[in-house]
């Protein structure tokens, strides 16, 4: 892993090669000991055009090519991924601080989107629609949109690149990644992979940096057709305000995402789902449980059982202990922002029930640690229950009525996720039809899938990843209309 961080580091890559960077130096840190494990380059405004230019002259004889063709890269590199998974979950881990178990789970599911669209290039066509008058024809073609900005955060290093690559790929298009200055090495290995795989010079660029210089700047590029970003949602809406001309644009912003669990719940099943969805990657998710509404007959029995089972958790450093539960966060910011809901909250009249502070011990002294946290009997004025904490604190409350659960979830900005929990079937079908969020989850947590479409609603976002639909916001459309030639 010391290795492919040192080959790596202070390298961008453009027109299918790695080169030194010749910008300012970024150093990334291993967020579990707060030491550093290398440095990334700025890229600068010459770099940054040249980058364009060659996936500029890149893309249209990529969409040329024969769907096969994409696909097989695709396979490949999907392939190749898989290969040296174990080698990538490390430099994942280091950067970001997950355990090396969840890591290489990640990995796992950057290769399966690889093979996914590989699969999915091969069945996207355009139509032939019926005349409207004698003698014409209508064909509706899809096109690759042309040179992709990939913008994408630190949470997930390898998926929300992944999703953004292989469905432009696969389009045709040419992708150029700006990861987070915080986790750039997993991208800069996957454009190794993208480079093995026999991906033409120009489909696939890493240009690594800050986002106020190196986004910003592929933002305004009037050579970029469309940004695909993943992050916070007031970078979003910056974004958006940015555009200086017309560009496509699929923003996969925030959330604070409720968990309803009523008396016909299966509690024991509740629980598990919702330590999963709290915690897992130390709540450092979009889609993760932020609020958790309890109907009030069952509430204190979930609280007791939520609880057991936070405490139980093992927190470890990603590297030494693979199985841990979690790890550490990624950063300063989200703990600090953690520390902030919990304080507001506390001082509002919430109970701490579980954790509320950093781990006990030698091992957690220096990295970004804090201890899965609970708080309950909150009120909807407090943070935790309206904000996006993104952090390993979730915040209970007590409801009578599903309408007043249904109307608490519904009243936030966001519209990202929801999760339910019950046995009736006709409270499952009301939670269906009336959470106001892109991905509701019924009697488990796991919301996305690869072949559905992913997304936001509201301040959550707009467009959507995975699926067929996915693959779609990489195509524009052209209608074709022709006249037979006699008789006009
Ligand atoms: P962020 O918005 O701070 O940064 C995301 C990316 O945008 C980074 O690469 C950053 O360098 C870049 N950036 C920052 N300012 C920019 C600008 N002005 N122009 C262009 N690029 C710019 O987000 P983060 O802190 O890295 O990630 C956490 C956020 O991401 C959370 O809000 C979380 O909910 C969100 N997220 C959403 C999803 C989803 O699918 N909806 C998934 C994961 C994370």
């Amino acid at each position: 892993m010391q290795d492919v961080l040192a080959r790596l580091s202070g390298k961008l890559f453009i027109a299918g090669q790695f080169v030194e960077g010749q910008g300012a130096r970024l150093q990334v840190r291993n967020p579990a000991r707060n030491t550093p494990i290398g440095d990334i380059a700025v890229a600068t405004s010459p770099e940054i055009d040249s980058a364009v230019a060659a996936a500029e002259l890149a893309w249209r004889p990529w969409s040329r090519q024969p769907a096969r063709a994409r696909a097989d890269a695709l396979h490949r590199l999907g392939s190749l991924i898989l290969d040296d998974a174990s080698a990538m979950a490390q430099v994942m881990t280091v950067e970001q601080g997950k355990p090396l178990s969840e890591a290489l789970g990640e990995i796992k599911k950057l290769a399966e989107a690889c093979h996914f669209y590989a699969e999915e290039a091969l069945r996207v066509h355009g139509e032939i629609i019926p005349n409207d008058q004698p003698g014409y024809q209508s064909l509706v073609m899809r096109e690759a949109i042309g040179v992709v900005a990939a913008i994408t955060p630190w949470n997930y290093p390898a998926e929300l690149v992944g999703w953004k690559l292989c469905a432009g790929v696969a389009a045709g298009c040419a992708v150029i990644v700006k990861p987070s200055e915080f986790t750039p090495f997993t991208a800069l290995y996957i454009a190794e992979k993208a480079l093995q795989a026999g991906i033409p010079a120009g489909i696939v660029t890493v240009l690594t940096g800050d986002g106020a210089s190196v986004g910003l700047a592929l933002v305004q590029h009037p050579s970029v057709s469309k940004i695909a970003f993943t992050g916070s949602s007031q970078t979003g809406l910056r974004i958006q305000q940015s555009c200086p001309s017309i560009k496509r644009l699929s923003l996969e912003l925030g959330g604070n995402c409720p968990m309803l669990v009523t008396r016909h719940a299966d509690l024991a099943q509740a629980v598990r789902g919702a330590v999963r969805r709290s915690f897992r990657n130390m709540g450092q998710i979009c889609i993760a449980i932020n609020r958790i509404y309890v109907e009030r007959a069952v509430y204190a029995d979930f609280l007791e059982q939520f609880a057991t089972a936070t405490r139980a958790l093992v927190i470890g450093d990603g590297l030494l202990h693979p199985q841990a539960d979690v790890g550490s966060m990624a950063q300063l910011a989200p703990l600090q922002k953690t520390r902030v809901h919990l304080q507001d909250a506390l001082e509002q009249g919430a109970r701490l029930v579980a954790g509320g502070t950093a781990p006990d011990g030698e091992q957690f002294a220096q990295g970004f640690f804090f201890q899965p946290t609970i708080v309950a009997d909150c009120t909807h004025a407090m943070l935790v229950m309206r904000e996006e904490t993104f952090g390993p604190l979730v915040g209970l409350a007590p409801f009578d009525t599903l309408d007043e659960a249904i109307a608490l979830a519904n009243d936030t900005p966001y519209g990202l996720a929801a999760y339910a929990y019950t046995q009736n079937l006709q409270e499952i079908h009301r939670c269906a039809a009336e959470l106001d969020v892109g991905n509701v989850a019924i009697n488990h947590v796991d919301a996305g899938i690869m072949n559905a479409p992913y997304g936001g609603r509201k301040q959550s976002g707009v467009g959507v990843e995975h699926g067929r639909e996915g693959l779609l916001e990489y195509f524009q459309f052209k209608h074709v209309r022709l006249h037979h030639g006699v008789g006009v």
